[in-house]
């Protein structure tokens, strides 16, 4: 079996090995073991021996790459090795010996045995480049720091005395200037003949002995496994090149065909070359293999070293994984194993449903499993402690005692009694039904400060529950309600969770506050579906937060809301809720809240003994008239704590008065001065100003607005805090007294001459629509017929182009702010007589009610008689 390729075809068979005798040269010596022919004088020395020989051109080449049996494409560069391929292609055979020429040697390397200079510098060589492969196979850079020595700069050159005969395979004169050249024989130079115009050589042809022997067959061997070893360690080589190599029956060919690989140098190649024998040419590879094995080992073993050093966190984590197997088997609890055994028992201990409990479990397990340096232990802890500490199976029981809640109820507040009723009627119904029936969910409507979430809490503490209050105003985003999941980057549960920890119990009474303010915003989802779910009892058992990813239910927890206004609830909300309206205060009212709640309060707050501090009745309507504008009593409270402060600082001064008593007067000592003027009753009767009463988000307020007058074409303009109700409410009240033109005494082209000025002041945005009709007809009207308005009249009402006066809402609050502006008549539509009922006392008696049906009554009640004659286009101040 013979391999075959281009590169290694078998060799032609050789014809004239005897040479023609005109062409032979007489001088024959003996090959030497190791013989040199020296360029200058192109000298040739050594034995000689009978020939066979030929005379062949020279090829000289600097580096031993054609062996025989091989083949290799040959370029050809200079004039000589033209002129030796020209004359080679007339012989016959065409026939070259291509004869390698290298620099020569110092002596003392020359002349060391063996070549050991040669093999120790190839050899380090060799480490060189193990050593920076394996640098930047982990990624550094720069230079070993052991360089080999650097080659010695040669001066002369010398011709070897063992070349390669050759055959010129492809020639073409005038084609590329490529031939190939295929490999015959060994060529041993006995003599050169001719030295121009190119070297002629006298050779002895050499080949191998084909006859194989027991000892021949061993050296295969031995080298065939070197080979496969060396080759199972490079990268790469395909498997036909062992297939080839396998092929190969003689010694001799064999070795040259592994000399002929990559692997070895041109020296290497050279020195096999020179060796006759092929046996001991087979000895001589297989040294030089093993040197190869041992630079491929010495380069894994600093790679892997290497390496090693990369993975020290790796390793240390397999040691102490190990070290974990270890103490399990010894039954020693580290520090982790102790956490998670501490983390299973509050599992245990946290009476989770079963879902949840497996799902906690888990988690442990995956903690265990961390890396104790891992990121992610912070993160299953944090959701472990939130598993462990929501109160899943804690319930308070409940009070459902109606005397004690009543109690509790009027204790906390003053009033409210139909909110009182309507709380004690609730709990009275769960006292009956228990958790038969799903509780509804109340929610309390109302200006600020009137104590809509301190009655959150006094129902808790009227049936003994827990307590937490969540605020929702200004939550925008789903995920303040749901939570973020767990994916996301420091990832929390949503508000209502939060609370339920907070709570400590799986059925406190929530308090939602200001659901009226939650927004929504359409890139983050939208939080009032989300509170839909919270409030629903048909979807709140398995309530899901998005970081717990496991169902809490929420059907045993009370849920309150609050809010100032209805509007803005969305409706689906505001249907699953029973609403309660908690209206602002009246004056009297707010004295006795001051007085017998807020005072006592403040006093034990601020560590003030009650004789310590008197304030008179005086003092605290002054305190409401003149620091406070407001339904509730918020900023009262608030003001209470003011004085008291100024009061403890006096009293822990130096030499302190047994007792302070501050009376209306001082009050400004204390507090500065009044921040309003008490009531909004205009303070004298004006033409074209006329009073109005409007529900705003901070309860009753009253409302002044006011016509002019002016030259102009007939437009109606309007500023200030106009909705469109308004505006509306302001053309109506116009049509209506251009109707009338005539019965006001204008003139027929009155309006078309001038313009008219309609102006609500600002600071009282009404947020109820439509009620201020009557009140700028009536203010219009005075305006064009130069009738004053009355200073202690009041109104609302809205009115029809033909001067019906239609009902409004939020009576209570504007009949209060008008009472506490000092009004004394307030006028208002017959259909909200039904409304009457709920009026404060204080007020129904403190002030003359009119109920109208039409506008004429209205400004009957409201102008005082004409002063003057004449159509008045007014000037008002
Ligand atoms: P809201 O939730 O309606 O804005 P709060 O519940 O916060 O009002 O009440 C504000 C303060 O006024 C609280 O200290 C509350 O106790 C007090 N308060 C309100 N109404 C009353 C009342 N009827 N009796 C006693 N205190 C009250």
């Amino acid at each position: 079996m013979s391999p075959r390729s281009e590169r290694m075809s078998p060799p032609a068979p050789e014809e004239d090995a005897q040479g023609a005798p005109a062409t032979r040269i007489s001088q024959a010596t003996a090959p030497a073991a190791k013989p040199r022919a020296t360029r200058g004088g192109r000298t040739k020395k050594g034995a000689s021996r009978k020939p066979p020989y030929v005379l062949l051109p020279v090829l000289v080449v600097d580096e031993t790459l054609l062996l025989p049996h091989m083949s290799i494409p040959f370029p050809i560069e200079d004039e000589e090795a033209a002129k030796v391929v020209e004359r080679a292609s007339r012989g016959e055979h065409r026939h070259v010996l291509v004869l390698t020429e290298r620099p020569v040697l110092p002596e003392s390397e020359a002349n060391s045995p063996n070549g050991v200079a040669d093999e120790e510098r190839e050899l380090r060589a060799l480490l060189a480049d193990a050593i920076s492969e394996a640098a930047a196979h982990n990624g550094i850079d720069g230079e070993p720091e052991w360089i080999p020595d650097p080659e010695p700069d040669p001066q002369e050159y010398e011709l070897c005395g063992v070349g390669v005969i050759a055959e010129i395979a492809q020639f073409r004169p005038s084609g590329s200037r490529h031939v190939v050249l295929q490999g015959l024989a060994r060529g041993i130079v006995t003599e050169l003949v001719q030295q121009d115009p190119y070297l002629v050589a006298r050779v002895v042809r050499h080949d191998d002995p084909v006859d194989s022997t027991a000892e021949a067959e061993a050296a295969m061997t031995a080298v065939m496994e070197q080979v496969e070893n060396y080759i199972s360690m490079l990268p790469n080589v395909p498997e036909e090149v062992l297939k080839m190599v396998r092929g190969v029956e003689e010694p001799g060919w064999l070795a040259d065909m592994i000399a002929f690989s990559q692997e070895f140098t041109s020296d290497q190649r050279q020195d096999l070359l020179e060796i006759l024998d092929p046996i001991e040419r087979l000895r001589r590879l297989s040294v030089l293999i093993q040197k190869r094995l041992d630079v491929l080992n010495l380069r894994q073993q600093i790679q892997t070293e290497a390496q090693a050093g990369m993975d020290k966190q790796q390793r240390e984590y397999y040691l102490r994984e190990q070290l974990r197997a270890i103490q399990k088997e010894l039954g020693e609890s580290g520090t982790e194993a102790a956490v998670a055994s501490e983390l299973r028992e509050k599992i245990d201990a946290a009476g989770m449903p079963e879902e949840v409990k497996a799902k906690a479990l888990v988690q442990v397990e995956r903690l265990e499993q961390q890396h104790p340096f891992s990121p992610e232990i912070g993160v299953i802890r944090g959701y472990l402690d939130w598993l462990i500490e929501l109160p899943w199976a804690v319930e308070t029981e409940d009070r459902l005692d109606l005397t004690e809640a009543a109690r509790v109820l009027s204790e906390d507040h003053y009033g409210l009694e139909k909110v009182k009723e309507r709380i004690l009627e609730f709990i009275a119904v769960r006292k009956l039904a228990g958790d038969r029936l799903r509780a509804p969910i109340l929610c309390f409507v109302g200006p600020p400060g009137v104590g809509k979430t301190s009655l959150g809490r006094s129902i808790a503490r009227a049936i003994d529950r827990n307590y937490v209050r969540m605020s929702l105003g200004g939550v925008r985003d789903e995920a303040e309600i749901r939570g973020h999941r767990r994916t996301y980057v420091g990832a929390m549960p949503g508000r209502v969770i939060k609370a339920l920890k907070d709570a400590k119990s799986r059925n406190p009474v929530m308090v939602l506050d200001e659901i009226d303010k939650v927004g929504s915003d359409a890139f983050r989802g939208d939080p009032s579906s989300a509170l839909l779910e919270v409030l629903d009892p048909e979807q709140n058992t398995t309530f899901s937060d998005h970081y717990l990813e496991v169902p809490f239910d929420l059907s045993k927890v009370i849920f309150i809301t609050t809010a100032n206004l209805l509007e803005p609830i969305p409706p689906a909300l505001r249907d699953r809720m029973e609403i309660i309206e908690v209206s602002g205060y009246t004056e009297v009212e707010k004295m006795a809240i001051g007085r017998q709640f807020l005072l006592p309060k403040t006093l034990e707050t601020h560590g003030l003994a009650p004789e310590q501090l008197t304030i008179t009745d005086d003092a605290l309507r002054r305190l409401i008239r003149e620091y406070t504008e407001e339904s509730g009593v918020r900023n009262l409270e608030r003001e209470i704590g003011s004085l008291c402060r100024k009061v403890a600082r006096i009293l822990a001064g130096d030499d302190p008065p047994p007792e302070i008593i501050v009376d209306a007067p001082q009050v400004s000592d204390y507090l500065g001065i009044p921040k309003y003027d008490y009531g909004l009753a205009e303070e004298q009767d004006e033409v074209g100003v006329a009073t109005g009463a409007a529900v705003t988000s901070v309860g009753g307020d009253l409302l002044g607005i006011e016509v002019l007058i002016m030259p102009g074409k007939g437009d109606l303009i309007l500023t200030g805090q106009l909705g469109d109700v308004m505006q509306e409410s302001a053309r109506a009240a116009l049509s209506y007294a251009r109707a009338r033109t005539s019965d006001y005494g204008l003139a027929p082209d009155f309006f078309d001459r001038h313009n008219i000025h309609v102006h609500v002041p600002a600071g009282a945005i009404p947020k109820d629509g439509p009620s201020a009709g009557i009140t700028m007809a009536t203010a219009l009207i005075s305006a064009l017929t130069g009738r004053q308005v009355r200073k202690d009249v009041a109104m609302t009402g809205e009115i029809t182009l033909r001067g019906k006066v239609l009902p409004i809402g939020g009576l209570r609050e504007k009949t209060v702010a008008a009472h506490r502006g000092g009004i004394k008549t307030f006028i208002l539509p017959r259909r909200n007589a039904k409304d009457l009922a709920e009026l404060p006392g204080v007020v129904r008696d403190g002030m003359e009610l009119i109920q109208v049906d039409s506008l004429e009554q209205v400004l009957a009640a409201a102008l005082l008689p004409k002063a003057q004659t004449g159509p008045v286009p007014v000037q008002v101040a």
